[in-house]
Formats: C-alpha cells, sequence, structure tokens
C-alpha cells in the first residue's frame, strides 16, 4: 500500500502510480527513442547537429501519454461501475497495466459483461482515433515526430485491447468469457469453465513460447496461469462462504488474557491449549490482540521480565457477528491477519479465524484447499 503514490481523484476514485510505473515510463521512453532514432534523424538529422534532447524530450512525453491511456481503459470499466453503483476503492497503475480494486465482485452477469467489455473498448476507440490523427499529421510533412508518435501510439492502443481481449484470467477476455458462460450456468461453474479455458491457453502459450524461444510469450503464459487459478479459488471461497454470518462459524468460547501477564505465561498458556492467540482485556473492555508472532519477537531470555501489554497489537480489527463470513476473510487476507474478535454492542461474543473460515469452505464444498 505504501508502494504506491496518489496522483489525485476521478469520479470519486482515488488513482494511485505504484513505483514499478515510474521504472516502466523511462524504460519506454528509452524503447520510444531508440526506435525513433532512424525516422526522427531523417528530419532533423543534420550530420553532426542530431537534437538528441528533443528527441528524449518527446519520448518522455510519449511514454505518460502511453500510460495515460493504460488509465483511460481502466476508468472505462469503473465508469461502467459507478455507473451502476458499485464501489471502486482505488485504481492503481502498475509494471503491466492498471488494477481496479473492487468492493464487490459483481455476480450480475450482464453488468459483470458490461464493464468487461469498457476497457478494451476505451483501447480500441483511442487507438482507432490515435491511428487516424497520424494519418493527418503526416499530410504536413514526412517524418512528421508528432505522426510517428500518433501512429505507435494507436498500434500500441490496439495491441492493448488485443491483449486483454485474450479469452483467460486475469484479462477482461476471461470475464467476458465467465458472464457469458454465467448466462447460461450458475456463476461457479462458469468460473471453473472459463478458468479450464484460461489454463489451457497459458499452456499452450508455453508451448509456443518454449519452441520459439520467445521469453515474452513464456511470461504471458505464467501470468494468466496463475491468474485463472486465483480467480477459480477466490470466487470458490466467495461462493461457498455464501450466506454463512461471523456469528455461525465464530469459536464463542473466547480465553482471554490479561495485560500485565508475563510472555513466559503466555506461552505455557499457548502450549497448553493449542491457541496461536489471544484477546487481552482489562476487565470487559478489550485492548488489543496477543499472538505467538508478539510472543517470537522477544528473546526466550526476556520472556519472564516481558508483559503481555508491551507487545500486544493495539491497533485493533473487529467484526460483528452478524458480518458476512466474506467479509471476515476479505479483511483478514487484506490486513494480513489470521483472527478478529467478535464485538457485538460494545462487548467481546466471541473470535473469528482463519480456521474457522477454511473450516466452513470445507463444509459447504465439499473439499479441502
Ligand atoms: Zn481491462
Amino acid at each position: 500500500m505504501n508502494s504506491s503514490l496518489q496522483l489525485g481523484k476521478i469520479m470519486g476514485i482515488p488513482i494511485r502510480l505504484h513505483w514499478s510505473f515510474l521504472l516502466i515510463i523511462l524504460y519506454i521512453a528509452w524503447a520510444f527513442a531508440s526506435f525513433s532514432e532512424p525516422l526522427f534523424g531523417r528530419t532533423y538529422g543534420f550530420g553532426a547537429i542530431e537534437p538528441a534532447s528533443l528527441r528524449w524530450t518527446l519520448s518522455l512525453v510519449f511514454a505518460v501519454v502511453l500510460f495515460a491511456c493504460v488509465g483511460l481503459h481502466e476508468l472505462g470499466h469503473s465508469y461502467v461501475a459507478y455507473k451502476s453503483g458499485l464501489g471502486i476503492k482505488s485504481i492503481t497503475l502498475y509494471f503491466f497495466g492498471g488494477v481496479s480494486a473492487m468492493q464487490e465482485i459483481p455476480r450480475d452477469p450482464r453488468l459483470e459483461l458490461q464493464m468487461a467489455f469498457a476497457g478494451p473498448a476505451v483501447s480500441g476507440i483511442l487507438g482507432i482515433v490515435c491511428v487516424l490523427l497520424s494519418d493527418l499529421a503526416y499530410i504536413g510533412y514526412e517524418h512528421n515526430p508528432v505522426a510517428i508518435m500518433l501512429w505507435t501510439l494507436g498500434v500500441l492502443n490496439l495491441m492493448l485491447m488485443a491483449f486483454n481481449l485474450l479469452p483467460a484470467f486475469p484479462m477482461d477476455g476471461g470475464r467476458l468469457l465467465r458472464a457469458w458462460f454465467a448466462t447460461r450456468m450458475p456463476y461457479i461453474t462458469a468460473t471453473r469453465r472459463a478458468a479450464g479455458l484460461g489454463k489451457m491457453f497459458a499452456i499452450l502459450m508455453f508451448v509456443l513460447g518454449l519452441f520459439s524461444f520467445n521469453f515474452l510469450l513464456l511470461f504471458v503464459a505464467f501470468f494468466v496461469y496463475v491468474g485463472a487459478s486465483e480467480e477459480e479459488k477466490a470466487t470458490e471461497i466467495n461462493v461457498s462462504l455464501e450466506g454463512i454470518r461471523v456469528g455461525d462459524i465464530m469459536s464463542a468460547q473466547v480465553r482471554t488474557v490479561n495485560a500485565d501477564m508475563t510472555l513466559q505465561e503466555l506461552k505455557e498458556l499457548m502450549f497448553q491449549e493449542k491457541h496461536r492467540g489471544y484477546p487481552v482485556m482489562d476487565g470487559e473492555k478489550i485492548l488489543g490482540i496477543v499472538t505467538i508472532a508478539d510472543l517470537q519477537k522477544v528473546p526466550d531470555e526476556d520472556r519472564s521480565l516481558t508483559r503481555v501489554g508491551q507487545v500486544m497489537a493495539r491497533k485493533l480489527y473487529v467484526i460483528a457477528p452478524q458480518e458476512e463470513a466474506s467479509t471476515a476473510m476479505r479483511m483478514m487476507s487484506e490486513l494480513g491477519i489470521r483472527r478478529l474478535p467478535v464485538i457485538d454492542s460494545g462487548s467481546l461474543v466471541g473470535i473469528v479465524s482463519r480456521e474457522d473460515l477454511v473450516r466452513a469452505i470445507e463444509l459447504s464444498s465439499g473439499q479441502g484447499f
């Protein structure tokens, strides 16, 4: 989260830039500068006074505009979501494209179809407009740098559209495919089928990449394979937790500890009870949570002198029993924690852990992970 820079807000959605993005902008600028050197050379190359600084400035502008196009692609998706009232938390522009973090997955195939289609549609329109404009710019004189820039931008936008329409997760084409399947079968079956096709596609690309020594293709194949598996898993989890509330799966019997307990005592308690974390209480009031990870930070010899209150996490994330189990799952994975105290009208009523969620998933889907 800290590795990205907020640029501003559009439609209330924060637009962020991942640090890897700055590297890729420089790389694109360099690639464009090298690619356009012979072309620009013909216009400005008067022997020794080839204006390299001009070429570099234009290349940098080119790289920034190209990634503004990637941003517009993402905004295309977001606009449809925004119009239908879906929450988009942020858009982060990464190494090779953008990621829109959605608050919820649309479970409506028609909406997903429109959302998935909007991004490639934006790229396609940008591509065509840039190519047409470059034609106009060429009329002025041959090897006009603006025409070269526009033409390259147009082609890259069309490539971005084509790449995103690959029928595989996590590309838009994979989502289109799933949405199309989902209009005629249950969502989970549709996801499995789309993910299966995506994996087959990835294997095909991998074999092709291997025989043609194309490393970029190998990389994309890997990316697609992992993306398909992750999408499948995430959907299975969401679907199997559907309708289950935190109160149904939490452990109501909560063992708590006091802040003045020593870490030595805590360690013995953890051994005895085989628990990995405890809420820390002061009477009825919850002060924090202490886990095995907090214990491990303190060397063995200092444990009888250190108290729970000194090492516990005071920043407390809690959940209500009537919340959906999938919300607990999302909170834990986003925050990187393993358990959440369950609070009902101010008092601790239970604790829900990853193990509880995994058990619920296994019981309702009849399979393990
Ligand atoms: Zn997209």
